[in-house]
């Protein structure tokens, strides 16, 4: 297909290595930035993706804080669908499958100094994946990182940039000698962030959803999604600063009643147990996070009307 703008020669290749120069920008400076999507399968065949905008324009709004060019996003969706169509047989059928898509940005461009590069790559790689819970859903366990943050005030922690990512991978790996499956971040005013890859929602008694706004938070498309589905069902939702007391002692007090994770790969999780250093608290289990999931995995694989117009036609 024809692009305009400086991007050129899109094409759909073999899925193979890719070569770069030793002094490629991007292995020194991290000047990169992806996104994270599926492509799920309906009953008749048809094959759907889910708000893509939203993807292409988070992906811009990274793009513009790592210095990289804003791909336009009627580039970003077709980018999708002639990747997609290249092969529909990728896409599985069944609960829970998908063609995972990954949509990556990164600087090329041979030199040793630190400044924006000029010469970008734009690539989309796509792979099956199969159900993220085998068995069902489980509430995940999560650890608090209380001596590293993933992000800080007026950095990066916004964009969908691999610099996050190398921030979490050693809290990661605590968490997992803690025997949990997952991090939860403070953000620098130390109030709850999100975990590695999910945002966090907490549900309150009187079905206030409330979940955390911070400068350094990543806006995930499947929390807004989650929290829109809520509001349809007249539930009050909250976006903002959470104090680590105001949970704690939220669910001491039985002020909170639910405490879940969302994002593209596990959809809507709930959160089992919140370990620290020095404690352990039990999270309390109710029905909410599995309702709204399985509303929103519904509209994802077809099976209820999608009155937001969220589904976006990848085959035809
Ligand atoms: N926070 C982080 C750090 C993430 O990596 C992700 C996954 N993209 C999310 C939240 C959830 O975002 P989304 O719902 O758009 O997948």
């Amino acid at each position: 297909w024809s692009v305009k703008g400086g991007w050129h020669r899109p094409r759909v290749q073999p899925y193979g290595p890719l070569s770069l120069d030793p002094a490629a920008a991007v292995l020194h400076y991290g000047q990169e930035v992806f996104e994270g999507i599926k492509a799920y399968r309906h009953a008749d065949g048809s094959v759907h993706t889910f708000r893509p905008d939203q993807n292409g324009r988070r992906l811009q709004r990274s793009a513009r804080r790592l210095a990289l060019p804003e791909l336009p996003v009627p580039y970003f969706l077709q980018s999708l669908t002639e990747l997609v169509r290249a092969d529909l047989d990728w896409v599985p059928a069944g609960d829970d499958q998908s063609l995972y898509l990954r949509p990556f940005m990164f600087a090329k461009e041979a030199f040793l100094g630190v400044r924006p590069a000029h010469k970008v790559g734009y690539y989309v790689i796509a792979s099956p994946a199969a159900a993220y819970f085998k068995g069902g859903v489980q509430p995940v366990s999560i650890w608090l990182s209380e001596n590293y943050a993933r992000a800080g005030k007026g950095g990066t922690g916004a964009a969908k940039t691999g610099g996050n990512y190398a921030a979490s991978l050693l809290p990661q790996s605590e968490a997992y000698e803690q025997g949990c499956d997952q991090v939860v971040f403070l953000d620098s005013d130390g109030n709850v962030e999100e975990l590695g890859g999910m945002n966090v929602v907490f549900v309150h008694k009187d079905g206030t959803l409330v979940t955390p706004e911070s400068p350094s938070i990543l806006d995930g498309i499947t929390r807004n999604s989650i929290l829109q589905l809520a509001r349809d069902r007249g539930h009050k939702v909250e976006a903002r600063g959470v104090t680590l007391a105001e949970w704690r002692d939220g669910v001491a007090s039985g002020d909170i009643v639910e405490v879940f994770a969302c994002g593209t790969a596990a959809v809507v999780t709930p959160i089992g147990t919140l370990k620290g250093a020095s404690f352990e608290d039990q999270q309390p289990l109710g029905d909410l996070a599995l309702s709204l999931r399985e509303e929103l995995t519904d509209i994802q694989y077809g099976r209820r009307e999608d009155t937001h117009g969220w589904l976006y036609r990848l085959d035809a």
